[in-house]
């Protein structure tokens, strides 16, 4: 009898074993395959672009419905301008990308691009027409002109040609011994945090997009490699609607309009000039980072 037991009861140990294995993966699979809370509405149209205005009108959102993260928030960016947020960190800047690009829907108020309320668009139009910059770029384990055409497969070489140029990439380009041909990422070469943003905007620009947003593009750079982003970044505005999350002011005092968040606020909104002479929390701000302009 317990000759039997023994590889029963350890057959029971290999079983449970395996079914847990099986749960963490299929709770795993369950977080890349969940269908999305977010879905064309039925009578969805795609977007009609004219200009890129983006509008928000006293939208309020949480993530959880007990905590609104953003707090009646109204504000607009005119086609072909170039719009800045800052505040504090966890003052909700990247929220209002993640609520213009769909990632989630607002539990109050309306954003609309060029007059059409987002949430009654189609979910491709709307993302085809918004390209993001983030914080840190993942890069591909393939050539650079592969990692810039991501976003669009079948572009011309001279399209490519032109992203690489808005984008400041050429002297990095040209400095590699087989050109755009080169191999990066992990197991290619080594490209250093600024070049890897640079790249990220001549994916951005490839895309083709009316509306482009940089959240906080260069903040894990130093300055040099920041300023190198900035130019790039101005360059680009020329052709676009932009909205620039921002840690340091610096990078954004040419913007059209600047918006200052707290808690989930508007509390200020002005250009730099304006807001400089008004002596609240952005003016406070500015003198805190001249005071320390090399701190990342
Ligand atoms: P910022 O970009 O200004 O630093 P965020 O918009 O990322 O701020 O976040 C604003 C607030 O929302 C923070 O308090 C953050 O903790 C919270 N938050 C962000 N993402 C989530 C999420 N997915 N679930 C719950 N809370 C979140
Ligand atoms: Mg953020």
């Amino acid at each position: 009898m317990i000759q039997l037991f023994l590889p029963l009861n350890f057959l029971g140990f290999v079983y449970r074993e395996i079914r847990r294995a099986l749960t963490d993966l299929e709770n795993m699979l369950g977080l890349l395959t969940r269908k999305p809370a977010i879905s064309d509405a039925p009578d969805a149209k795609p977007l009609q672009l004219k200009g890129g205005e983006v509008k928000f009108e006293q939208v309020s959102f949480g993530y959880q419905s007990e905590r609104l993260i953003l707090n009646n928030l109204s504000f607009q960016v005119a086609a072909g301008t170039k719009v800045a947020i800052v505040g504090a960190s966890g003052a909700g800047k990247s929220t209002i990308a993640r609520l213009l690009y769909r990632f989630y829907q607002t539990q109050q108020g309306q954003i609309s691009i060029d007059g059409q309320d987002i949430s009654r668009v189609t979910l491709e139009s709307l993302r085809q027409a918004i390209a993001i910059v983030p914080q840190d770029t993942v890069l591909f384990n393939s050539s650079i002109r592969e990692n810039i055409a991501y976003a669009k497969p079948d572009a011309s070489a001279a399209e490519i040609e032109q992203a690489i140029n808005m984008a400041h990439l050429r002297q990095f380009i040209n400095s590699l011994p087989q050109g755009d041909a080169t191999l990066v990422g992990e197991r290619g070469l080594k490209v250093s945090g600024g070049e890897k943003q640079r790249i990220a905007i001549a994916r951005a620009i490839l895309k083709g997009s009316a509306i482009l947003i940089f959240d906080e593009a260069t903040s894990a750079l130093d300055s040099m490699a920041e300023q190198a982003i900035v130019a790039a970044m101005r360059s680009v505005a020329h052709h676009h609607t932009s909205l620039v999350i921002a840690h340091r002011l610096s990078t954004i005092t040419d913007a059209d309009t600047i918006l200052v968040l707290k808690n989930g606020s508007l509390i200020e909104q002005g250009d730099h000039q304006q807001l400089l002479r008004l002596q609240g929390e952005y003016a406070r701000m500015w003198q805190q980072q001249a005071q320390k302009p090399t701190v990342p």
